[in-house]
C-alpha cells in the first residue's frame, strides 16, 4: 500500500486561523501584489502589536526578574569566521530530496518523520518508534544513502504529484550568503546570520569586564535569523527570515545539569503564563544530540498540525566559546575568585560552559493564535449564534480597550473621545464610532481586545461606562474615574511576569 504524505496546512483548522491571522490585520504574505515569497510573511497593524507584546515580555522575563542577565542587540552581519567556528559552514546542513515529477524539495528526514506520525495515529505505536529511532541512526551517522532507502521501503510518496520517483539524499546547506565590499574584487562572502546565538558568543567578553558581570550572568537578546529552509510551509512556524529571543547562560564547568534543569522548567513556566494550557506544552528529548551538546530538550507546543518544536533548551558546554578562542587566538576566559571547597582554592581561569535558552518569536505567536482562537455557540433555539474571538492574555492583546459611544451624537463622542485622550498614555486603546455597537464588540472579539467600553446618555449624566468583558461577555458599570487603573491591572506585565 502507498501511504500518501498529508501536508499539514491542509489542516481545516490550520487554514481558518492563517485566514483570520489575514483578515484581522495579523499576519500577510510578503509582496503579496507579486503574488508572495515563499516562506516569508509581514505581520499586519494587529500582528506587530501582538508579536511586540511577546517579545517584550520574554525579555522582560529574563533581564528584569533575574539581575545577573543583561540585553545585547548584536549585528545581523558577523565576521564569516564566525560561522566556522560555529561549525554551520560545515555542518549547519539538512538532507534534500527532490520529486522527479512534482519537481517539489523535501527534507528528506521530515517525509520519514511525518510516516512516523502517520502510524502513532494509527495505533502503531511501536512500529512509529522504531522508524525514528532508524533514522537518528542513519543520520548520526551521516548514512544518506541509508535514509534513502528508508524513504523506498516506507513506499513515501510525493503528496503532490503521488509518486515515489525520487532523485538521491544530497546536504543541503541553510545559510544564506551576500557580498561585501564596493568593488567586486574587494568583495567577500559574508552569510546572514542563522542564529543570533553568536552573536552573543563574540560579546561575551565585552558584556563580562563592561558590566562586571559574575559567573553564572547570561545575555539575551532577540533578532532576525535566516535559513534557506527546504520545505517552507506551515505558516510563520517555518519561514526564511525570522525572530528568535535567546539566552546564553555562562556557567562555571561540572554545574551545567543544574542550571539546565532549571532553565528547562522557568521557560515551561514563561509559555503557561502567556496562557497556554499545561496540556497543550509537553518536553521532547533530542533523540540525537548535536555534537556541542550535552543534554538538549525542546518544548513542544500542540498546533493545529500536532505537536511541534517551540522552544529548544541546550546544555552547550564550551563548544562556542572554545571554538572562537581557537579561530580567533583571543582567550574565551573568565577568572573564577570563588573557592572551591574541594582543594580550598579559588576556581581560578575556565572558558565558561553555556546553557542556552532559544525560542522562536514567530513560533511562539502563532502558538499563542492557535490558542486563543476560539469558535463558539452562544444563546439557544432561534437566538443561537456562533461567534469567533481571540482568546487572548489581555496583556498580549494588540488593543486593551476600545472606547464606543453607543451613538454619534447628543455629545457621546465628544465623550467617549475624553475618556480616550485620558487613557491613551498609559494603554493601547481605540476609538470607534462607526457601525452599531453589536458590530463593534463583534470586530473587537475578533482582534481580541479584551475590554469595550460604552458610553451612553448615563456616562453624561453620572460619568460611569459599560465595560463589556470579551469572553463572558457580560457587562458592568464602572465610574471613569476607575477604569485607568481596573484596565492596567488586568493587562500589566505583572500579570504574566510573576507566573514565570
Ligand atoms: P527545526 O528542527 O524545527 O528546524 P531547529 O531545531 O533547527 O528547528 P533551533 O536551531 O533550535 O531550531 O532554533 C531555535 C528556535 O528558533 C526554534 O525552536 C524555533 O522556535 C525557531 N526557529 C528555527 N527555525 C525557524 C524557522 N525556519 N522559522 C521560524 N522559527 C524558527
Amino acid at each position: 500500500m502507498e501511504n500518501k504524505v498529508v501536508a499539514p496546512a491542509e489542516n481545516g483548522l490550520m487554514k481558518k486561523i492563517v485566514s483570520h491571522a489575514k483578515e484581522y490585520g495579523f499576519v500577510f504574505p510578503s509582496s503579496e501584489i507579486y503574488d508572495g515569497l515563499q516562506a516569508v510573511y509581514d505581520y499586519g497593524q494587529m500582528g506587530v502589536e501582538l508579536k511586540n507584546n511577546i517579545k517584550t515580555v520574554w525579555y522582560k522575563a529574563m533581564t528584569q526578574l533575574n539581575d545577573n542577565i543583561v540585553g545585547i542587540d548584536a549585528a545581523i552581519f558577523m565576521h564569516p569566521l564566525t560561522w566556522k567556528a560555529s561549525g554551520h559552514i560545515d555542518g549547519f546542513s539538512d538532507p534534500m530530496i527532490d520529486n522527479k515529477d512534482s519537481k517539489k524539495r523535501y527534507r528528506a528526514d521530515v517525509l520519514v518523520e511525518e510516516r512516523a506520525a502517520q502510524m502513532e495515529a494509527a495505533g502503531k505505536k511501536d512500529e512509529a518508534d522504531a522508524l525514528v529511532k532508524k533514522l537518528a541512526r542513519l543520520l548520526e551517522a551521516d548514512d544518506l544513502k541509508g535514509v534513502q532507502d528508508l524513504i523506498t521501503n516506507e513506499k513515501i510518496t510525493c503528496p503532490i504529484s503521488g509518486t515515489a520517483n525520487w532523485t538521491e539524499v544530497r546536504q543541503f546547506n541553510l545559510m544564506f550568503s551576500t557580498q561585501v565590499g564596493s568593488v567586486a574584487e574587494d568583495a567577500s562572502t559574508i552569510y546572514l546570520r542563522p542564529e543570533t546565538a553568536q552573536g552573543i558568543f563574540v560579546n561575551f567578553l565585552n558584556v563580562q569586564k563592561t558590566g562586571r558581570m559574575k559567573i553564572p550572568f547570561g545575555i539575551a537578546q532577540i533578532g532576525k535569523a535566516f535559513r534557506n529552509e527546504i520545505v517552507a510551509r506551515q505558516f510563520t512556524f517555518r519561514m526564511r527570515e525570522f525572530e528568535q529571543m535567546e539566552m546564553q547562560f555562562f556557567i562555571r564547568p561540572g554545574t551545567e545539569m543544574e542550571w539546565y534543569k532549571k532553565w528547562k522548567e522557568t521557560r515551561l513556566n514563561w509559555h503557561k503564563a502567556l496562557g497556554i494550557p499545561a496540556e497543550k506544552l509537553r518536553f521532547h528529548d533530542h533523540e540525537k544530540l548535536a555534537h556541542y551538546a550535552n543534554a538538549a530538550v525542546d518544548i513542544e507546543f500542540e498546533f493545529p498540525f500536532g505537536f511541534k518544536e517551540m522552544e529548544g533548551i541546550h546544555s552547550r558546554t564550551d563548544f562556542d566559546l572554545g571554538n572562537h578562542q581557537e579561530l580567533s587566538k583571543k582567550k574565551q576566559q573568565y577568572f573564577d575568585n570563588d573557592i572551591d571547597e574541594a582543594t580550598g582554592k579559588p576556581y581560578g581561569n575556565y572558558v565558561p560552559y553555556v546553557v542556552e535558552t532559544s525560542v522562536g518569536a514567530d513560533r511562539c505567536f502563532l502558538a499563542v493564535l492557535c490558542n486563543a482562537y476560539t469558535e463558539e455557540v452562544t444563546g439557544e433555539g432561534e437566538s443561537q449564534k456562533e461567534r469567533v474571538y481571540l482568546k487572548l492574555h489581555p496583556t498580549l492583546a494588540p488593543i486593551k480597550a476600545a472606547i464606543l459611544p453607543i451613538t454619534k451624537k447628543d455629545g457621546l463622542p465628544e465623550k467617549a473621545m475624553e475618556i480616550y485622550n485620558e487613557l491613551k498614555y498609559d494603554i493601547k486603546v481605540t476609538y470607534e464610532d462607526k457601525d452599531s455597537i453589536g458590530k463593534r464588540y463583534t470586530r473587537n472579539d475578533l482582534i481580541g481586545t479584551p475590554f469595550c467600553i460604552a458610553v451612553d446618555h448615563q456616562t453624561l449624566e453620572d460619568n460611569t461606562v459599560t465595560i463589556r468583558h470579551r469572553d463572558s461577555m457580560e457587562q458592568e458599570r464602572v465610574a471613569i474615574s476607575e477604569l485607568r487603573l481596573k484596565i492596567r491591572k488586568e493587562t500589566s506585565w505583572r500579570t504574566i511576569l510573576e507566573k514565570v
